[in-house]
């Protein structure tokens, strides 16, 4: 019989008999491999120990080292815990159980919804069946048994998705765990061999869930969990998660008071005086860099005539995300989801010359999108919000200074912030509007603004907007989770759209072309990471409110109100907190309450002018006169120092 050759990794080629399983060739590599091997590339492709081969092809072998193993892990974990869905609830019908990037899920239809017990028995009743080391088994079994097997089974869900995806086929894969009574599911693979691989999972939440995403169909549960490969990185993991609810923007937001929300306005935020001063101060902060930069604000109609959007093509392809309204003589008006053709009509409602060029407009009026409920989530998805948003105006040839500048006020904006970021440019897709070398001359603009401002970058090829290349900036938190914030997009199209023109120096029109940029992005959004990433925590220079005067009896409170007025008069954000309370319980409720500074007065500091200064950060600091706390105060402030 001719042997077959297979090629590992390093380039050597080994000769086995045809119909060889991966894992024998992983055995003559080294018994240890053997042991550690999950699953295999075959070729490229993703397939079980048990696969047979059958020609020439190259192999290598996927232990928990390989980026393949966690994806593997997760989905023959979703396996596992609906073998024990199963195993505890017979009546219980499996829909899909795929992995995801935090773990995995898998639906079922269920009697009445789970509840945490069913979780924990669950999650037990997997370790039990982890612990036997039962065999997940590929099967193919002729398509008509397996369409009969599951109809008997009382499967329908898995019927469907046989008929629906195997048409055609004689034969469709199956795996069993152990055997078909213990478990068995129709999926093309590849699993891990045994259930004794899994050893580092756990089941999180359950959620509603509809057959296929579709509310029209059986209500399912879904049960969520995660897997990791080690226990250490899923211990990591659900610390992360702990913290990550401790910090979660919506319950820091209650806590603190800064927002709430109301059924009656779905995805619109009713800031409160707190969350209102942070607000206004994000809003002023940009001003501050923008301004000086040479932009100018604007505020243009927040209703318009549906004619704008026809033009600007929302129309036609965003009309489904747009709140839309009828005026009082009848004219159909759509609230404006983006400031970017409202910039377009005030930049044409003037002759422009090459000399009023760049013109950068910023505008913070708020926008709306007409979002289903369903995807609302705190600040990060809303109806109505606003951007620090921005368009600039240039001839091709600003494009790069323009760029470079951008990124430096980007750089600038996320240091105050003490956020991390990372940069990535996108290059012209495979459908794109406008010339070649047009598209090649901007993308070699963004690099050299890139490297001109020394911003790191990576470059995802054929990723840009039909319209124009970006650059785009993800924020990274205290938690390590990416946020996409920063954009800087150029745009070929809709200067065409909207007949956009300057008079060049050669006393002929010319089309300029516009950035789209943004640096917070949604400043609500923005909010949120902030709350997310400082824990409620802010440092001083944001703080709604940054100091708290204490006084410890009754007899001090016209020494701390005459405190109070002189930190006020000085610019700092203070309150007075002269209720009937211990000092200590005050004291208590400030730090929880996350102010940064408590200013303790009694006698004493009444006496000499001074306040016993308490940092949230660093606890007592000791008495000092209050003149000097202020003076302290402000350069913390102007120095935009992060704790
Ligand atoms: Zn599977
Ligand atoms: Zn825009």
């Amino acid at each position: 019989m001719s042997h077959i050759a297979v090629t590992l990794p390093d380039g050597s080629v080994r000769e086995v008999p045809p119909g060889t399983p991966v894992l024998e060739v992983a055995r003559g590599i080294s018994p240890r491999l053997a042991d550690a091997a999950l699953v295999a590339k075959v070729d490229g492709r993703l397939v079980d120990l048990t696969f047979p081969l059958d020609a020439d092809a190259t192999v290598q072998i996927v232990t928990n080292k390989s980026p393949e193993a966690l994806e593997v892990t997760r989905h023959s974990t979703a396996h596992l815990m609906a073998a024990a869905v199963t195993a505890l609830f017979p009546a219980a019908q499996c829909g899909i159980g795929p992995p995801t990037d935090e773990g995995f899920f898998y639906d079922f239809v269920v009697d009445r919804p789970f509840v945490p017990e069913d979780l924990e028995r669950i999650e037990a009743k997997m370790r039990e069946i982890a612990a036997q080391d039962l065999v997940y088994e590929r099967q193919m079994w002729p398509r008509d048994e397996a369409i009969r097997f599951f109809t008997e089974r009382q499967e329908p869900l898995k019927v469907q998705l046989i008929e629906e995806k195997t048409a055609g086929q004689s034969h469709v894969s199956v795996y069993t765990i152990k055997d078909r009574d213990v478990f068995v599911d129709f999926c093309v693979g590849p699993h891990v061999p045994s259930t004794t691989r899994l050893k580092a999972f756990k089941l999180l939440t359950t959620s509603n869930a509809y057959w296929k995403g579709d509310a029209q169909n059986a209500p399912m549960q879904r049960v969520y969990g995660t897997a990791f490969l080690t226990q250490k990185e899923l211990d990591e993991h659900l610390t992360r998660i702990e913290e990550a609810k401790k910090r979660d923007h919506r319950k820091v937001g209650k806590d603190l008071g800064l927002f709430t929300f109301h059924p009656w306005a779905p995805g619109a935020t009713f800031w409160l005086p707190k969350g209102t001063v942070l607000y206004n101060m994000l809003g002023n902060y940009m001003r501050g860099v923008l301004i000086p930069a040479g932009y100018v604000e604007v505020k243009a109609p927040i209703v318009f005539n549906k004619a704008l959007w026809e033009t600007s093509g929302h129309w036609d392809y965003y009309q489904d995300n747009m709140f839309l309204v009828k005026s009082a003589d009848d004219e159909e008006m759509g609230l404006k989801p983006m400031n970017c053709p409202g910039h377009f009509l005030l930049f044409a409602s003037d002759m422009r010359s090459y000399r009023d060029l760049p013109l950068r407009y910023h505008e913070q009026t708020p926008l709306h999108r007409n979002e289903a409920s369903g995807v609302l989530s705190g600040l990060t998805r809303v109806r109505q919000f606003s951007q620090d948003d921005g368009h600039c105006f240039v001839t091709q040839e600003q494009i790069g200074a323009e760029v470079e500048a951008l990124i430096g006020l980007i750089q600038r904006v996320y240091g105050d912030f003490g956020l991390s970021y990372t940069a990535k440019l996108s290059t012209r897709p495979e459908k794109f509007l406008g010339e070649v070398a047009t598209w090649d001359d901007a993308e070699a603009a963004l690099k050299r603004a890139l490297e001109g401002a020394r911003q790191p970058y990576e470059l995802n090829a054929g990723d840009g907007a039909f319209y124009g290349p970006k650059i785009d900036f993800d924020i990274t938190d205290a938690l390590g989770r990416k946020w996409q914030c920063g954009t800087i997009q150029l745009d070929y199209q809709m200067p065409e759209r909207f007949d956009l023109k300057y008079t060049g120096p050669d006393n002929t029109e010319h089309r300029p072309v516009v950035i789209h940029r943004a640096i917070f992005g949604s400043i609500e959004r923005f909010i949120a990471i902030l709350i997310e990433h400082f824990a409620g925590a802010f440092p001083l220079w944001l703080a709604p409110i940054q100091a708290v005067v204490l006084p410890i009896a009754d007899r001090h409170t016209p020494y701390a109100e005459q405190v109070r007025t002189q930190l006020a008069d000085a610019g700092i954000r203070v309150d007075l907190d002269a209720r009937q309370e211990k000092v200590n319980y005050k004291i208590r409720e400030a730090q929880l309450q996350k102010i940064p500074y408590m200013l303790v007065v009694g006698d004493r500091e009444a006496a000499e002018q001074a306040a016993a200064v308490r940092s949230r950060a660093k606890g007592d600091l000791g008495a000092r006169p209050v003149a000097q706390f202020v003076a302290d105060a402000l350069a913390e402030v102007a120095q935009k120092t992060l704790l």
